[in-house]
């Protein structure tokens, strides 16, 4: 709107006085008016669907339902804001017709034009501020409609005045439920909180509700929002249950260890102790065979239980490696000297082989010689013929050590279990090796204690490489 000037639609009829009331529109100069005349409603209604006007201005006979007769004009002039000229007897009568929308009424027979002028000038200033009230109440309306949150306008009595769309997924009840009745929850006094609502579900939805005060059409409302946060109390709920969970079983496994350790070492320690003296002191051959074979089970079981403890304790973090400079082809030379009386029963020559370079990593000691052990022990095991070589290989930042044996090997399908708990390749009451299936699994969490990788070639019947690769100084701690 150009506040110099106005674009008035003229509706008037042709006829001498019409003519007069346009003619006194046409003195007015402040603001200057720029009347479109339409002489039929239809010629109005295009025209008004076409042009850029402020106003229209309707100079036509009132019909006699004045209500009625406005609704239709308005809507066939588009919305455009309407100031009706009427005689000057038709006040009283228009009064009640003005809050329905219509700005304002001239007086068409007794108006002075510097009367036109000021009445159309504030007319249109009002139909300006109407629109851009109208517009942000429609963006405000919009932005409350679409937000996920529900959103309710609640009265002093505690009945629901207004819900926005997601008010009805979140309560889970219709709108013409919602309207007009309590909320169905108590509704929090003023700081946030969570409630338990049914709504229209079997099972309670929990609700995080806040209130603010506000004025709504001049009372005092309370403006609710409220959230469903269900799910995410459930996924709380779990996590902290898992959590206590895992809290109580890291407990019991370190209490079991500390236990257990001393009560299943201890009397077996006495069993194969007492045995050996039992075996010592007897005469008869066959009694004798029945202490070694206590003495030979003892030891194993003792073993399984000893590598069980260490990979609880492993995988309870309770063991620590102490990391320090040390050469690998020397922890080599000691596991392969702890295991060479066990190669020589089976004629296997074991040998150590080291390129050049620098051999030295930053470990525990005591762990690589544990990892060592396990790998040439096995490499013992698994070969009737041929020869275990136990190769080091330092390579830029990492020392590789290959295990290589020409034993059984293994095949493709059980190499992916292979560092599993309790897997052996064979299996059953008739498999070929004794073993618990642990000490790879042993293995690998050893490896990772140092930092190191382990990996594995085989070939069934031609014999497997076990490589570690060790870096020469470990980048973080455990
Ligand atoms: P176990 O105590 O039974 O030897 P491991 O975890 O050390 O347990 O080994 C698991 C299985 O992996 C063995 O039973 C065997 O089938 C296979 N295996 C391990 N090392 C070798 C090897 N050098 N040659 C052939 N098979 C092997």
């Amino acid at each position: 709107m150009a506040h110099d000037r106005l674009d008035i639609l003229l509706v008037a009829p042709k006829n001498p006085r019409a003519d007069g009331f346009a003619q006194r529109l046409a003195q007015c100069t402040r603001p200057r008016l720029d009347v479109t005349r339409a002489t039929t409603m239809d010629h109005a209604t295009s025209l008004a669907a076409a042009g850029q006007f402020d106003l229209a201005l309707l100079d036509f006979e009132l019909v006699p339902d004045v209500r009625r007769g406005f609704l239709l004009l308005s809507t066939a002039l588009h919305a455009l804001p309407i100031v009706l000229s009427v005689p000057d007897d038709a006040e009283a009568e228009l009064r009640r017709v003005l809050p329905e929308g219509v700005l304002d009424y001239v007086r068409r027979d007794s108006d002075h034009p510097h009367v036109l002028e000021r009445l159309l000038h504030y007319a249109s200033q009002r139909s300006e501020t109407l629109r851009s009230l109208r517009e942000a109440e429609a963006r405000l309306r919009g932005i409350v409609e679409t937000i996920s949150e529900g959103v309710l306008i609640v009265d002093d009595g505690g009945a629901v005045l207004y819900a926005n769309p997601a008010a009805e997924t979140v309560l889970a009840r219709p709108l013409v439920e919602i309207l007009g009745a309590p909320t169905g929850f108590q509704v929090p006094d003023t700081s946030p909180g969570v409630v338990e609502v049914f709504g229209g579900r079997h099972e309670p939805a929990r609700l995080h509700v806040t209130v603010g005060s506000m004025t709504w059409e001049g009372r005092p409302a309370r403006l609710v929002t409220l959230r469903d946060v269900t799910a995410q109390m459930e996924t709380e709920e779990n996590l902290r249950r898992s959590r206590d969970e895992a809290q109580r079983t890291a407990g019991l496994k370190t209490a079991f260890l500390a236990n257990m350790s001393h009560e299943l070492r201890m009397p077996l320690a006495s069993i194969i102790g007492f045995a050996q003296i039992l075996r010592d002191g007897l005469e008869d051959h066959e009694f004798r065979e029945f202490a070694d074979s206590i003495i030979t089970s003892g030891n194993r079981l003792l073993e399984t239980i000893t590598s069980v403890l260490d990979l609880t304790r492993l995988d309870a973090n309770a063991v620590q490696a102490q990391a320090r400079p040390v050469s690998v082809a020397s922890v080599a030379r000691e596991a392969v000297g702890m295991l060479g009386a066990l190669a020589s029963r089976k004629g296997l020559p074991v040998e150590i082989e080291t390129a050049e370079g620098d051999d030295t990593v930053h470990a525990d000691p005591a762990v690589l010689r544990r990892i060592l052990n396990n790998l040439v022990g096995n490499a013992i095991k698994f070969t009737e013929k041929g020869s275990v070589r136990v190769r080091i290989e330092p390579d830029g930042s990492f020392v590789r050590v290959h295990v290589v044996d020409t034993g059984i090997g293994i095949s493709e399908a059980f190499l992916p279990q292979l560092f599993d708990e309790f897997t052996q390749e064979s299996s059953g009451y008739d498999r070929s090796h004794e073993g618990s299936g642990l000490g790879l699994a042993i293995t690998r969490r050893l490896c990772a204690l140092i930092g190191a990788e382990i990996g594995v070639e085989s070939e069934p019947g031609r014999g497997s490489t076990f490589t570690v690769v060790i870096p020469h100084s470990q980048a973080w701690t455990d």
